[in-house]
């Protein structure tokens, strides 16, 4: 028997209360009980992006929310920006590219963060830029963007909106959609939601809705505007991701109920634990600034294969995690620790990246980075 451990950065584990939630018997979407499921999970929705405004919900994954938060706000030929320092940067140029917009890159090395002012001067330098796209956590790299400080570049201009992918940022770090203006904040269910992957989450500020009116974009589908009057009456436009959304229920009781401060707290923990684990064990970091606190990215040491580290965690220790996208294949391996994670999933993940490690040949003091990281997780 292998047991197994999921560690990916997506999807990640679901607890068992939100799983038992969606084996209840299905629910008629059209039914007065979906009516009063939908409306408890909109507010609950409203208090984890931290906006007043609505966030519609959407069955489909993440790049769902992403191809509407371009369809819906933009028109053929008009001009967007986008920071590219990864995979998920490239897909909002590719998005950008399917629809016709003439989207300028803003090309950030792999493992860095973005320098918000090249942001700044891209825009000074052409008005006529209508929206702003970055991820507030670049998966691919482990690297978080400043979307704070890009909102405040953003947020002065009359007609540019701010675009965030958040889908492993939202209930991971704090991000406040209307205090620090996030326009348009796209989630995804199977990240740190802590659901099976299959709903999309994006809310829309009142800036991005009169960018909307003007957009002449076909969306069919992921008809933001439809949406909105639909949800706004606790209905969808078409079927509803009944199952995913009794979970949903349960998974933001649950948030709640640790209450934001403390998510993003636990997390920061969790993630600072396991990155100086890593280093105890004798592991270089791949981002060079600026870790997202939803995944920890190791740089494969010289001679070992990064692939192999992530095969041999699964194959012998029954832990998916990831490897890398790329140019980076062979040479990082990924492991998430958000959403339904706590000390003993780092700790897990410690221990077998020592023992994977010891059985590539690579010299590592075994327990060296698990010691580290039981000192930093020790109860109070
Ligand atoms: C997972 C992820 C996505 C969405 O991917 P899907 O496969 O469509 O769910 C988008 N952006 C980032 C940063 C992600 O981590």
């Amino acid at each position: 028997m292998l047991k197994r451990y999921l560690l990916a950065p997506g999807p990640t584990q679901v607890p068992p209360e939100v799983l038992l939630a969606m084996a209840r018997p299905i629910l008629h979407h059209r039914a007065p009980e979906f009516a009063a499921l939908f409306a408890e999970v909109r507010e609950d929705l409203k208090w984890l992006f931290q906006t007043r405004n609505d966030v519609l919900t959407l069955v489909s994954t993440g790049t769902g929310a992403m191809e509407g938060a371009v369809s819906n706000f933009l028109s053929p030929g008009d001009k967007a920006l986008y920071v590219n320092g990864g995979k998920f940067g490239e897909r909002w140029g590719k998005l950008c590219k399917t629809f016709g917009v003439n989207a300028t890159e803003v090309k950030v090395e792999w493992g860095e963060a973005v320098d918000p002012q090249t942001v700044a001067d891209a825009l000074k330098k052409d008005p006529a830029i209508k929206a702003v796209y970055a991820q507030a956590s670049e998966t691919s790299t482990g690297v978080a963007h400043d979307v704070r400080a890009l909102a405040e570049i953003v947020r002065s201009r009359e007609d540019t909106i701010l675009v965030v992918d958040a889908i492993t940022a939202l209930g991971v770090f704090d991000l406040r959609a209307d205090e620090w203006g996030l326009d348009v904040l796209v989630a995804g269910s199977q990240k740190a939601l802590m659901l099976p992957p299959g709903l999309a989450f994006v809310s829309v500020s009142e800036k991005a809705w009169r960018l909307a009116e003007k957009a002449k974009n076909a969306a069919f589908y992921f008809n933001f505007k439809k949406e909105r009057e639909a949800q706004q009456k606790n209905q969808t436009a078409y079927t509803a991701g009944v199952s995913l959304l009794l979970g949903l229920q349960e998974a933001l009781k649950m948030l709640k109920a640790e209450g934001l401060g403390n998510v993003f707290a636990r997390h920061a923990r969790l993630a600072h634990a396991m990155r100086e684990g890593m280093k105890a064990a004798g592991l270089s970091l791949f981002p060079k600034q600026s870790p997202s606190d939803a995944l920890t990215v190791v740089s494969a040491p010289s001679g070992v294969d990064g692939q192999a580290v992530y095969k041999n965690l699964r194959e012998q220790y029954g832990i998916t995690a990831a490897g890398g996208q790329d140019h980076l294949k062979g040479k990082i391996f990924r492991i998430s620790h958000m959403g339904y994670v706590d000390t003993f999933d780092v700790i897990q993940a410690i221990a077998a990246t020592e023992m994977v490690l010891t059985g590539l040949g690579h010299p590592v003091k075994l327990g060296a980075g698990v010691g580290k990281a039981e000192e930093l997780l020790l109860a109070k």
